[in-house]
């Protein structure tokens, strides 16, 4: 195959994005079609619903909305909905499903932007759902995004930054954790004792030249028993702060048996402050054993970063302010109300009548936020930071069927 003048890789630029070029050609011909007609410009207002969240997930973690709305800066458009890091059911208690985001506009501000929409909204929403899930399976304990090693690096920094706001504590990667504004973080490869020699020796190197302020947490399942390995590493490093097990699922066996034996056998000699962290094929079913094991941290790879998308689509609802719905959706505008107590959703199609909470019978709220308006974002950009514990203070109240 021949290499695109001046590209590397098969990736879009920013430039590239925003010109429309990763659209759907159908979108293309939409709007040739529109514009020799002279209907490009009439004013159509569209919703963003998900009709069934993936592995019957009963929530999700609503993220790219700020991707879309830097992708749609500039348009002739108004854009309303649930902010960044909403955690949403795909429908009511009746069925009705919730219009996440909406966009009002002459059609031809948006037509073409809605494929790259979708893919920053179902992407990084399925990735942050998936963190929250396992942030939701893993207490208390520290939890790090391991899973940018399985999918294509340009997209990294979305990827780290949908894992923390979903409810990772940090991201390996360097360019993800300049994203999130935190330092990244991770122990040691296999690599590294297989370059020295033996386990004991990578052990002191890592205490010799890394950083006395990076903690020192070793690795202790390459060449022998992870027991062996763990009593051998708290004996060579002075204020070794844990030990990770990594363990091959060929030689795992029962690995909640096996933290469980390491524990027992750090605390018999005096290293009840030696902490474990394990690593390897986690997943939301998996932590809550293993922490009852005695795992104190968690490094979650390939569940988070190989999440299902949400699907969702983008449907006009309104033309000229006449409601207009395709077969299997409801027209017209409507207006998304949220309980403050529980975060149960009522959608209506009037403004003023806030519904009461089926779950707890509390007064509902306005739901939605604008965006922007005519292009101009309104609200002003959130950290990631401020986001996650808007994320985490909503999952205090979700249930993990
Ligand atoms: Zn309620």
């Amino acid at each position: 195959m021949e290499r695109k003048e001046g590209k590397r890789f098969f990736t879009a630029s920013d430039e590239e994005i925003l010109s429309g070029r990763t659209t759907d050609i159908y979108f293309v011909r939409t709007m040739e079609i529109l514009k020799a007609k002279g209907l490009s410009e009439k004013t159509a207002l569209a919703e963003l619903t998900v009709a069934k969240l993936p592995r019957e997930w009963p929530w999700a973690v609503l993220t790219g909305v700020e991707e879309a709305l830097r992708l749609m800066e500039g348009k002739d458009i108004d854009i309303w909905g649930l902010p960044e890091g909403t955690i949403f059911p795909s429908r009511t208690q009746s069925g009705v499903k919730l219009p996440v985001l909406n966009i009002e506009g002459p059609y031809e501000e948006y037509c073409i932007f809605e494929t790259p929409m979708l893919g920053f909204l179902c992407h990084s929403t399925g990735v942050a759902t998936m963190a929250a899930r396992c942030r939701k399976a893993a207490g208390d304990h520290p939890m790090i995004a391991f899973g940018i090693r399985r999918t294509h690096p340009a997209i990294s920094p979305m990827l780290d930054r949908s894992s923390y706001v979903g409810g990772c504590d940090a991201v390996s990667s360097l360019i993800g954790a300049e994203t999130i504004g935190k330092p990244p973080e991770g122990t040691m490869p296999h690599a590294l004792v297989i370059m020295m020699g033996d386990s004991i020796a990578a052990f002191k190197a890592f205490a010799e030249v890394i950083d006395p302020s990076v903690p020192r947490v070793v690795l202790v399942d390459t060449y022998s028993d992870e027991k062996t390995e763990a009593i051998a590493a708290c004996k060579a490093v002075k204020d070794l702060a844990g030990v990770r097990l990594d363990t091959p699922g060929s030689r795992r066996g029962s690995f909640t048996e096996l933290i469980r034996e390491v524990r027992w056998e750090l605390d018999l000699r005096g290293y009840e402050q030696v902490k474990i962290f394990v690593s390897g094929g986690l997943d939301e079913k998996t932590l809550p054993s293993l922490a009852q094991a005695g795992a104190d941290g968690f490094g979650v790879g390939t569940s988070i970063s190989n999440a299902p998308t949400v699907d969702f689509a983008l449907d006009i609802v309104e033309i000229e302010d006449a409601p207009v719905a395709k077969r299997g959706k409801f027209g017209g505008r409507k207006h998304l109300f949220r309980c403050p107590d529980c975060f149960n959703f009522e959608v209506s199609a009037r403004s003023n009548e806030v519904p009461c909470c089926g779950l707890c019978g509390e007064l509902m709220e306005p739901a939605y936020t604008k965006l922007m308006e005519r292009g101009h974002r309104l609200a002003p950009e959130r950290s990631a930071r401020e986001i996650r514990a808007d994320v985490l203070r909503q999952l205090e109240k979700m249930e993990m069927p």
